[in-house]
């Protein structure tokens, strides 16, 4: 059975100091968790998964593949059929269950946290005191919703009462990507088993550790067998197989937009499955002239090197107004400068390693076309250790609009800083891009903040701050940025089916 040394499982302080030489118990295989159990891919092929500070194999784990998917699709709609434990199952129970699996994560948060570093690279500090939180605020507020996410009663025409139920919609599959693997996996669980679908999930190659341990805690909780399955495996074989399967009945996924293209066209050759998509983005981080200007720097530095700069909705063009460029420009390098790379378990790093080698290079890759192009490397742009997939802080200052790293997703610690005159040419540039994920705006002036935020062609705009997020709002893209919201209300409604009832009745009254 597949399961990680639990010995520090039980310890609960406030961020208590990391000790991963003891996470990982011997030569365990981490396996398939499908109805409830942990179990080898039927083909019995397994994956190494790296610790990126190092490069070093980690451990193996099963690898699943279009067999095990079948599997895996197979037990949820099990789960699923017509009274089921988990269909007979009473809503407030969904909602508890989901409250018990909060509790369990708030217990481990420290083992989850670590385990999370070493899988992914991110410091210590931020899976313990962001990632995990928010996973834990998630699934709470989910909860919350099993028992109130109601229908409504309609006054149709005639002698008829008519009314609405919200019903799951039945065997979701779920792929989710490597950049923040525990809190995505919450984005996922948590509308889907509130509103009483059962899930697939397929983990990303890079990261699957933290979900396979999650699993073991679905299990401990109570949730019936095969409401949740969780796949370490491949895209194009494991995930490929979610998209086209003709008993997956909506796929949510998180990824490239690439891989959105691929989903959507799986979707449409099968069974016209529901998809919704949360894909990449190159958002625009728009700095008027007025702004406090240390803190816009602060938050502008935020916004772009948080989590190595592998966010979806990273601020990667920043767009500062002509009077303040040339300060701004030495302000922000001076920024990173001081950005503590190293180590992601020493509680002082600020950044730690790219996840792999291929995202390492093609950052590599970006920055090379970024000089190449004309832009004006300010700091970095080299390798910042002699081992595991470390990259220096850059900044490029003099980017145009055409420039490559300027259009396309770097998803590394890569700033592009551009210069602009007014705010009508701003909103103009800053939507001229196919994607439109997320945008911000920094400036004192309340009718420019409005001005600009209703001119922005994106899902979210922050003023004056940047990457809040609340498991009670809304998050998702406009145009290529994808279909769909996560989070919040809205997230609920791409989890379910409404019906209508419609029954005759002797007599209307009003
Ligand atoms: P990235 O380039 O950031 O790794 P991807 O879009 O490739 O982003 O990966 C996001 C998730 O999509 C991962 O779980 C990955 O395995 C999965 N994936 C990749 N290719 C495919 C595919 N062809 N079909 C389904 N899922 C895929």
């Amino acid at each position: 059975e597949g399961r990680v040394n639990t010995s520090l499982k039980d310890r609960q302080t406030e961020c208590p100091p990391p000790e991963p030489d003891s996470l990982m118990d011997g030569d365990v295989t981490f396996q398939l968790f499908i109805n409830n159990q942990f179990q080898d891919a039927v083909s019995g092929r397994t994956f190494p998964t790296i610790n990126p500070a190092t490069g070093e194999i980690i451990c193996q784990v099963s690898e699943a593949d279009q067999v095990d998917v079948d599997k895996a699709v197979k037990a949820a709609r099990d789960a699923f059929r017509l009274g089921s434990p988990w269909r007979r199952m009473d809503a407030s129970h969904r909602g508890l269950l989901l409250n018990r699996l909060a509790d369990a994560i708030e217990r481990d948060a420290a083992y989850l946290a670590e385990l999370e570093t070493l899988d992914n690279g991110k410091p210590y500090a931020v899976s313990y005191s962001v990632d995990v939180p928010n996973v834990v605020k998630c699934l709470r507020y989910y909860g919350g919703w099993a028992d109130k996410w109601e229908g409504k009663t309609i006054p149709i025409d005639g002698d008829f009462f008519c009314y609405t139920r919200h019903e799951p919609i039945g065997v979701c599959g779920q792929i989710i990507p490597w950049n923040f693997p525990l809190l995505m996996l919450a984005w996922k669980l948590g509308p889907a088993l509130a509103t009483g679908n059962t899930v697939v999930v397929k983990v990303a190659e890079q990261t699957p550790l933290t979900a396979l341990y999650i699993a073991s805690l679905i299990r401990e909780v109570g949730f019936p067998e095969g409401v949740v399955n969780i796949l370490p495996g491949m895209g194009p074989s494991a995930g490929a197989a979610i998209a086209k399967h003709m008993d997956v009945d909506k796929v949510a996924f998180t990824g490239s937009t690439e891989v959105g293209h691929l989903i959507q066209q799986a979707s449409g050759s099968s069974n016209l499955k529901k998809v919704t998509l949360e894909l990449g983005g190159k958002s625009p981080n728009i700095i008027l002239s007025d702004a406090n200007l240390e803190d816009a720097v602060e938050q502008s530095h935020f916004a772009l090197f948080f989590n190595q700069g592998q966010c979806c909705c990273a601020g990667s063009r920043t767009f500062v107004q002509a009077k303040i460029y040339d300060e701004f420009v030495e302000r922000s390098v001076e920024r990173a400068r001081r950005r503590v790379v190293g180590d992601p378990f020493d509680m002082k790093t600020e950044q730690g390693p790219q996840v792999d080698q291929e995202q390492f290079n093609k950052i590599l890759g970006y920055i090379s076309s970024g000089k190449r192009e004309g832009a004006k490397l300010m700091c970095g742009g080299g390798v910042a250790a002699d081992r595991g997939y470390f990259i220096q802080p850059t900044v490029f200052g003099d980017v145009q609009d055409n420039m490559t790293i300027a259009r396309e997703e770097i998803f590394g610690p890569v700033m592009q800083i551009l210069k602009f005159d007014s705010l009508e040419e701003v909103v103009t540039r800053a939507n001229d891009t196919k994607y439109g994920l997320a945008a911000a705006v920094f400036t004192k002036d309340i009718d420019k903040a409005h001005y600009v935020s209703q001119g922005l062609r994106a899902g979210t705009v922050w003023i004056n701050c940047y990457d809040v997020f609340g498991a009670q709002a809304p998050f998702g893209g406009y145009k290529a940025s994808g279909n769909g919201r996560e989070l919040g209300e809205y997230g609920l409604d791409n989890y379910t089916e409404v019906k209508t009832v419609t029954t005759k009745v002797p007599q209307k009254n009003s």
